[in-house]
């Protein structure tokens, strides 16, 4: 078992969502910063993004991490729709399909259980990812917390009236 997750990064400038799935959160995030020219990497360099775990809990395996993470992409408007199933080779692919395949049911009650044990954790988490939002002063839009400093030093220099 794997202790994995699936993380979404949203471009609040482009409205970008990019899909990701790591076991290592904070070397995932260093390896998005240092790859070349990907959707992942231009998110992060606009710096105005929402991080936001998706799910987590213990894998069966990476194949069943990327599974879960493929059906993700495969049903969210993601840029990276492509990108993860050609970065992956064929056994990976049909091991994906085998896997949904074969563990549809199971997934399902999997998940469902999952979600029901968790309610309350989620439930705290989306409070505290609330809280990592700021409101603007000025415009009134949310940023995000690393961000709104930024913003605001930009926002309050614009005059009201072409707000
Ligand atoms: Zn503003």
């Amino acid at each position: 078992m794997i202790y994995g997750y699936i993380y979404k990064l949203f471009c609040l400038d482009t409205r970008e969502m990019y899909i990701g799935s790591t076991i290592n959160l904070k070397k995932r995030i260093q390896n998005h910063k240092e790859m070349r020219n990907t959707n992942s990497k231009q998110i992060i360099n606009r710096n105005n993004y929402i991080f936001l775990i998706l799910k987590e809990y213990w894998f069966v395996n990476t194949e069943h991490l990327w599974a879960i993470e493929s059906s993700y992409i495969d049903n969210l408007p993601c840029v990276n729709k492509k990108l993860a199933l050609s970065n992956r080779n064929d056994t990976q692919k049909k091991y994906n399909q085998k896997y949904k395949n074969n563990n549809k049911e199971k997934t399902a009650l999997y998940n469902q259980n999952y979600r029901k044990n968790n309610i309350n954790y989620y439930k705290e988490y989306s409070k505290k990812f609330n809280l990592l939002k700021k409101e603007c002063n000025y415009c009134k839009k949310y940023y995000s917390a690393s961000y709104i400093s930024k913003h605001i030093k930009i926002c309050k220099s614009i005059p009201s009236s072409s707000v």
